[in-house]
């Protein structure tokens, strides 16, 4: 059923979604801070307005896509303030779980509905539509928000109450940090031993050893001829985003006081990679720091 959807935040992820909702038949109204982001939007069939307000006024849901908690606070603040109860909320930036929590309470202050709705998959998913989301909040609000993350993504879980889809993509993510350092170090160790790339590459790949950073992005040129690393490193998803979701990680470790040693750990290498300046090249490309060679 066609809606009219509030969508705030069109950035790099923000503004190929909002289109894919337009292409699904919706009413699209659409607020960044950025001017060029508001004229991709404009440009993809979204009706470009001058204020969060604004984008959330009539709407049935609001959705935000925006880069940090403060920013997700700040303008569910406002909307808050002026929707109608009953109107459905979604976040799906990635923030920290306190953040996200907050967030569903100012809505449930106002009579609203609200999920949390963090993705995986990038702005290639973005663009194609085929991001997964991981959500939380009330069955009521998962069971209304569905058919519209559907139309942006190819899978949709909803792991729990307020903050779960925020507490997964970070678990998700920490996995994913942790264990591209791995495969870096075991493709670094492997070059001192002579052993080459492509032998370490066909024993891994089908053995105890084998996992995504391995056979989505390995991060040697080769291999898996789509990686990052076949491309100079060029993101994919780069380093600085994966500083920020192990960071959300270690916030989240520290609150709930669970042990994370290495989740740690890969927190620091990626803080060192990106005060080397690279936080722009995906975060493969780490494996030139780990070799000791992180500008070649
Ligand atoms: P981005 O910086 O490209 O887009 C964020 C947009 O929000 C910008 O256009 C900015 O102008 C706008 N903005 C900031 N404050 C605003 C406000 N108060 N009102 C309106 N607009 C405002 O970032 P992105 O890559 O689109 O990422 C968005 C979120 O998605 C982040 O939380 C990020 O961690 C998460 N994410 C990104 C990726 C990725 O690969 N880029 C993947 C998964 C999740």
């Amino acid at each position: 059923m066609a809606q009219i959807i509030g969508f705030i935040g069109l950035g790099n992820m923000g503004g190929p979604m909002a289109a894919n909702l337009v292409r699904a038949g919706h009413r699209v109204q659409g607020f960044d801070l950025a001017a060029a982001s508001l004229n991709a939007a404009g440009d993809a069939g979204v009706t470009v307005v001058g204020s969060p307000v604004e984008a959330a006024e009539g709407a049935d849901i609001v959705v935000t896509m925006l880069p940090a908690g403060r920013h997700v606070i700040e303008v569910w603040g406002e909307i808050a303030a002026t929707v109608p109860p009953g109107t459905l909320l979604i976040d799906s930036s990635t923030i920290d779980v306190e953040s996200a929590r907050r967030a569903h309470a100012l809505a449930e202050a106002r009579g609203c509905s609200s999920i949390d709705a963090p993705v995986s998959g990038g702005t290639g998913g973005a663009k194609a539509g085929t991001l997964t989301f991981m959500a939380g909040g009330a069955a009521e609000a998962f069971a209304r928000a569905e058919p519209v993350l559907k139309a942006m993504g190819k899978a949709v879980f909803h792991c729990g109450e307020a903050g779960a889809g925020q507490a997964a993509k970070i678990c998700n993510n920490m996995i994913l940090g942790i264990s591209m350092i791995g495969v870096c170090e075991a493709f670094a160790l492997a070059e001192k031993l002579g052993l080459s790339r492509q032998a370490l590459y066909d024993v891994a790949s089908v053995s105890s050893g084998q996992c995504w950073s391995l056979t989505s992005y390995c991060p040697v040129p080769g291999p898996v001829p789509a990686s990052p690393a076949n491309n100079d490193y060029r993101p994919g998803f780069a380093a600085g985003l994966m500083l920020k979701d192990l960071r959300l990680a270690q916030a989240a470790a520290a609150a709930a006081g669970a042990a994370t040693p290495l989740g740690a750990e890969a927190a620091q290498l990626y803080a060192l990679f990106d005060a080397l300046g690279h936080g722009g090249e995906d975060f493969s490309a780490i494996i030139r720091m780990l070799r000791g060679t992180p500008g070649e």
